[in-house]
């Protein structure tokens, strides 16, 4: 088990036999689609926004840029899951400090994160500066942040925990999951140079917590994506529901992306959304 992988982003991006669909057809909208008006903009959503705004040139998302995308979901419209999106409440919170250009990736699952978990905040991360509004977060006491990341990366002295435990739960104070969304070197570099996360304990998803979540998961291989690893967070904390419900719409949403990049309809009656009614209904 290699912990140093549960970081990578990794739906479909690396699938392999399936090339990006360069001929993909606007199809019109699916009828068994239930039409949807996107949700608000959620803070991953946001976060998106204004990185593209500040793109000198538009961001052209693997696979082409010809297909409509929804808003909501950055799904092509032919394949768009808003119908089916839930927020869960949850005790915990989720704090996804954002590589540069995660926000803009469609296969970015922090995206589905904010999508079911209402308290879920989004930063970009920058080398020489901090959002203010990050540093307000960190400092609220309403919080008790957790860095989630490997304990062996943490330096001498800093406090690694493998149980999340809030002090003064009983002011008030929640669980709140910092993430570093980026790929794996991107986020070490996070780690090492996020001087204003060195105060908080580390939290390091033990490696039979993490073969435990793989087994019982549907897909094969080790690495987790960053849904995954706040959905062990999640777990951690006692939110079950919002970590089983994080679990299933990530399936929804694979199933999606990769009916779309082979040019199939999504399976409304297949594994992935009865596994999500399942979930719902529990
Ligand atoms: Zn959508």
């Amino acid at each position: 088990m290699n912990n140093m992988k549960i970081f990578r982003d990794r739906v479909a991006e690396n699938e392999p036999g399936i090339g990006p669909s360069s001929g993909f057809r606007k199809h019109a909208r699916n009828p068994a689609i239930p039409m949807t008006t996107p949700p608000p903009p959620h803070a991953v959503a946001r976060l998106r926004t204004a990185r593209l705004a500040r793109s000198a040139k538009p961001f052209l998302a693997r696979g082409g840029s010809t297909r409509t995308r929804c808003e909501g979901c950055r799904l092509p419209v032919t394949h768009c899951t808003c119908a089916w999106r839930t927020s869960v409440p949850a005790g915990a919170g989720v704090c996804l400090l954002m590589a540069d250009i995660e926000p803009l990736k469609p296969t970015n699952t922090g995206w589905l994160v904010a999508d079911v978990v209402p308290d879920t905040f989004a930063f970009g991360w920058a080398r020489t500066s901090a959002c203010p509004a990050l540093l307000a977060l960190l400092a609220d006491p309403r919080w008790q942040p957790f860095v989630v990341f490997p304990g062996e990366y943490a330096p001498p002295g800093r406090a690694v925990v493998e149980r999340v435990h809030v002090e003064h739960a009983d002011e008030g104070r929640r669980p709140l999951f910092v993430l570093l969304d980026a790929t794996w070197s991107e986020a070490r570099k996070m780690f090492r140079k996020s001087p204003y996360l060195a105060r908080f304990p580390v939290l390091s998803l033990r490696p039979e917590q993490v073969s435990g979540y793989v087994l019982r998961r549907s897909r094969r291989d080790d690495h987790l994506c960053t849904s995954e690893v706040a959905s062990l967070c999640l777990a951690l904390a006692g939110d079950a529901r919002a970590s089983r419900t994080l679990d299933a719409w990530l399936e929804v949403f694979t199933h999606h992306y990769l009916q779309a990049r082979h040019q199939l309809p999504p399976a409304l009656d297949g594994d992935a959304h009865a596994r999500w009614r399942a979930v719902r209904a529990a």
